[in-house]
């Protein structure tokens, strides 16, 4: 197919690439390794439970986004949930944190459950990329929303010389990993009604599912994060192992009620621990580009400011010869 780009990851990010893109009737295919779309905005089901995993919640400072969020909001796809934030208004996606992603996919070419393995660019001005289970796509432009080191990973044998201070600057990037433990319980929780910034202890946040109107079949689902230092300690701990450590702590928020089902989820790349210093990066020889929250900033915002800039860079790149 000419003149086809392939976007890789449909997190926020590459779903906005992909929105503007196919909003001006470009040929694109998206693909994502995972079962769903959202990426980090990941919403799970344990038993007949629902939690947000990932983004619990997101802010809006930008304008343009702003006008964005005043139309979802109309559409029933985003709410104002409960609290501010620095004083800010709080977002959440309806009817979860990946309802978001998955109103943006709609009637886009996404192919789920494709992982992708590697990535050749050819002189001639095409990029071939290898797709686990032997599957070969082709395009002229290629976008990776992956984090950072994911993406240069997936590069590395691309034979792509990228220019040395943007090879630099995207090598220095690395993220915080962040361990998510998801509880079931057999009553009401004690957590506040727009969840909790945690200061002390080894959590950081905690919220409650069902008081955030996403579980509705058990009494309480709760989503506790771990914080950075500690999340980093017990990241490779066993799962059994790290809930036998942490769940003492877990007290204060379970009120009188036990734990009836637990999950781990481990966030290898949770949060870039410094950014690039540009919304996005588009290198017009090898029409490739990187967008996500290592370049618009360490949040939903800023994957989603990051998107928005890279897609219109593509589209000057629509009328390049
Ligand atoms: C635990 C946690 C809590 C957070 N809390 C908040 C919060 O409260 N508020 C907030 O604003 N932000 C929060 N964030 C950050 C926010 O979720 C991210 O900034 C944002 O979702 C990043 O979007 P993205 O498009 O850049 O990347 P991602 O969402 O990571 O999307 C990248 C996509 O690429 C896919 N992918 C990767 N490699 C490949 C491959 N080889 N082939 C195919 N697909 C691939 C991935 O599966 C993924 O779907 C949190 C993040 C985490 C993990």
């Amino acid at each position: 197919m000419k003149n086809t780009t392939v976007i890789i990851g449909a997190g926020i990010s590459g779903l906005l690439v992909a929105r503007e893109l196919a909003s001006r009737n470009a040929r694109l295919v998206v693909l994502e390794k995972s079962r769903g779309v959202g990426g980090r905005m990941s919403t799970k089901r344990v038993g007949s439970a629902v939690f947000d995993q990932g983004a619990q919640f997101f802010t809006v400072r930008d304008e343009h986004l702003e006008a964005r969020i005043a139309c979802w909001e109309r559409k029933g796809v985003v709410a104002r949930w409960a609290g501010k934030e620095n004083g800010e208004e709080r977002w959440i996606a309806r009817p979860s944190m990946t309802g978001l992603a998955k109103t943006l996919a709609q009637n886009l070419p996404i192919k789920l459950q494709s992982q992708v393995q590697a990535v050749r660019w050819h002189d001639c001005g095409c990029w071939e990329v290898d797709v686990a289970g032997g599957e070969l796509v082709r395009g002229e432009r290629l976008v990776l929303s992956s984090p950072v080191p994911q993406s240069l990973a997936l590069l590395e044998a691309s034979g792509v010389e990228l220019p040395a201070e943007v090879r630099s600057a995207l090598a220095a990037i690395d993220y915080h990993p962040c361990l998510a433990l998801l509880v079931t319980l057999d009553g009401p929780s004690a957590v506040d009604d727009g969840g909790e910034k945690i200061t002390t202890g080894p959590f950081r946040w905690v919220a409650d599912n069902v008081r955030k109107g996403i579980a509705q079949n058990v009494p309480a689902a709760v989503t506790f994060h771990v914080n950075r230092a500690d999340s980093e300690k017990y990241y490779g701990w066993e799962e059994e192992e790290l809930f036998a450590r942490l769940e003492p702590a877990m007290k204060p928020w379970l009120g009188d009620a036990k734990v009836v089902a637990r999950k781990l989820h481990r966030w290898r790349y949770s949060e870039p621990r410094t950014t690039y210093p540009a919304p996005c990066v588009w290198l017009p020889k090898y029409r490739l580009g990187f967008c996500g929250d290592a370049f618009g900033g360490a949040r939903v915002e800023g994957a989603a400011i990051s998107g928005l800039a890279l897609a219109r860079e593509i589209v000057g790149d629509f009328a390049t010869p």
